[in-house]
């Protein structure tokens, strides 16, 4: 067993931490308050190498491990969940399925140019009546001759408004299981709703979209006419496991927060630190942090080594955001009514992760999965 981080590893950290500190932490009360995606931090995160990090070179990307993913994802939620969201999506679900299944004019038009960030990409699966329930979507498109006619309405797709281009999850009229569809958000019939106003992660815009009578060429199926949810699994994993590094990375800073607040906040003629109650929770919380760290670090380490994982990954995305939600909750309290201030951001890491208990599959749903892994 090998507990200490590459050489490689340990740059990656070191350049999203220093990214962070310095671009990143001045500016994410203020985009949060306005509710304003930073497109151009986005393409910073771009230029880092950040949307090709699972990608191998020859497509265009860096080829990380996913260890090296999830430090520079973690970084980034410490800094801000809905930049972090925003760039974990467009490099993973977003454009997976244009990676492993589109045919060169994809590849090329769509694909690399999002490992840049110049093309912003969307997942579309979530609909008004299907959310864990994938398999109940309505979204339907014709198979013809020359063509496909994809007919639908999604909602909660996190960047909708700035997307080029849509990953949409639809069903099929000649086929029992789903597809997945390149839709590129300029064609006729590609309606961009409301945006979902939310209690956080309010700098990552989230709408509703509609496809009404969208005409797709014969290649922007991405991959086999049903091979859909096959395609979702050979991710599934992975998605869980960044959804932990999400957590982790916001409970981190919450955590930073309300130590150096218990050091610094004077009552009673001493820092609150200093009190047993205080003492104990800050105990508690870097159990719980530090716990889910190595959990995250072994679902990864798995997934590097190609290994079976499903269960860890379910596992760790649940005790983390479990773990998150409880440390910005008793990190708020450290700070009583300076964490319930707008002024600080200790009310923002609280909100975002929230986010983390149901994306990436509700826990409740994650909790089914892991009984069945268990053979049950
Ligand atoms: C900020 C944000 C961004 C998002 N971005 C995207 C995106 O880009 N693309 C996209 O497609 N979607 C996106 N989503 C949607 C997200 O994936 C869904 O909200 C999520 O899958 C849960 O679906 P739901 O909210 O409809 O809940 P439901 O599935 O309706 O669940 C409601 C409750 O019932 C429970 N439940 C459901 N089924 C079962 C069961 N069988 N057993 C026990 N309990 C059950 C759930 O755990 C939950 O507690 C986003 C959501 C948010 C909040």
């Amino acid at each position: 067993m090998d507990f200490e981080l590459t050489d490689t590893q340990k740059s990656v950290q070191a350049v999203f931490k220093k990214f962070v500190d310095e671009k990143v932490k001045p500016i994410a009360s203020e985009i949060d308050r306005k509710k304003e995606f930073p497109h151009d931090l986005f393409l910073e995160v771009g230029k880092l190498g950040f949307f090709g990090m699972r990608y191998p070179e020859e497509a265009g990307g860096t080829g990380m491990d996913i260890v090296s993913y999830c430090l520079a994802v973690m970084e980034l939620a410490r800094g801000s969940m809905s930049l972090a969201a925003a760039c974990s999506m467009q490099s993973l679900m977003a454009t997976y399925f244009l990676y492993r299944f589109g045919d060169e004019e994809v590849v090329e038009n769509y694909f690399r140019k999002a490992l840049t960030g110049e093309k912003i990409g969307a997942i579309c699966m979530t609909e008004p009546d299907a959310g864990s329930d994938l398999n109940n979507i309505k979204t339907m498109t014709k198979v013809k001759d020359d063509c496909f006619i994809l007919n639908g309405q999604k909602t909660w797709i996190t960047q909708a408004p700035h997307a080029d281009f849509f990953s949409v999850l639809s069903r099929t009229d000649n086929h029992e299981k789903h597809s997945f569809f390149l839709v590129p958000a300029h064609y006729k019939g590609v309606h961009v709703g409301k945006n979902i106003d939310k209690l956080g992660v309010c700098a990552s815009i989230t709408s509703e979209v509609a496809f009404d009578e969208v005409k797709l060429p014969k290649n922007y199926l991405l991959g086999e006419i049903g091979g859909g949810t096959k395609g979702l699994l050979e991710i599934l994993a992975e998605i869980r496991i960044m959804t932990a590094a999400l957590a982790i990375g916001v409970a981190e800073a919450a955590f930073q927060d309300a130590i150096e607040y218990a050091k610094t906040r004077v009552q009673f003629g001493q820092p609150i630190g200093k009190f047993q109650a205080i003492r104990i929770k800050a105990a508690d919380m870097a159990v719980q942090l530090e716990t889910a760290k190595h959990m995250l670090f072994y679902a990864a380490w798995l997934s590097d080594q190609d290994k079976p994982r499903q269960k860890e990954a379910a596992i760790v995305k649940l005790y983390a955001s479990e773990c998150a939600n409880s440390i910005c909750d008793e990190a708020s309290r450290i700070m009583a009514s300076y964490g319930y201030a707008m002024e600080y951001p200790m009310q923002r890491y609280w909100r975002d992760a929230r986010f983390t208990l149901f994306g990436g599959g509700t826990n409740e749903i994650l909790k089914i999965n892991i009984a069945r892994e268990l053979g049950l």
